[in-house]
């Protein structure tokens, strides 16, 4: 059997910028995102994640929010 040929396919830890982590399968090491299923708007139904240059002040002028 050689080795190195393929990458090798791994369960990885992501973190995402909320602070939530949670395993997915990948060749990486280690995989950052700033959205995630436990954060974004979308799955969660409401705003949590952390203000990121203006992100959430765009946002909230799109759905007009305070
Ligand atoms: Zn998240």
């Amino acid at each position: 059997m050689k080795k190195g040929i393929h990458p090798e396919y791994k369960t990885v830890k992501v973190t995402c910028a909320c602070g939530n982590t949670f395993e997915t399968g990948s060749v990486s090491d280690e995989i950052r995102v700033e959205i995630c299923s436990e954060c974004h708007p979308f799955f969660t139904g409401k705003q949590k994640f952390v203000d990121k240059g203006g992100r959430v002040d765009k946002f909230k002028k799109k759905y007009n929010r305070d």
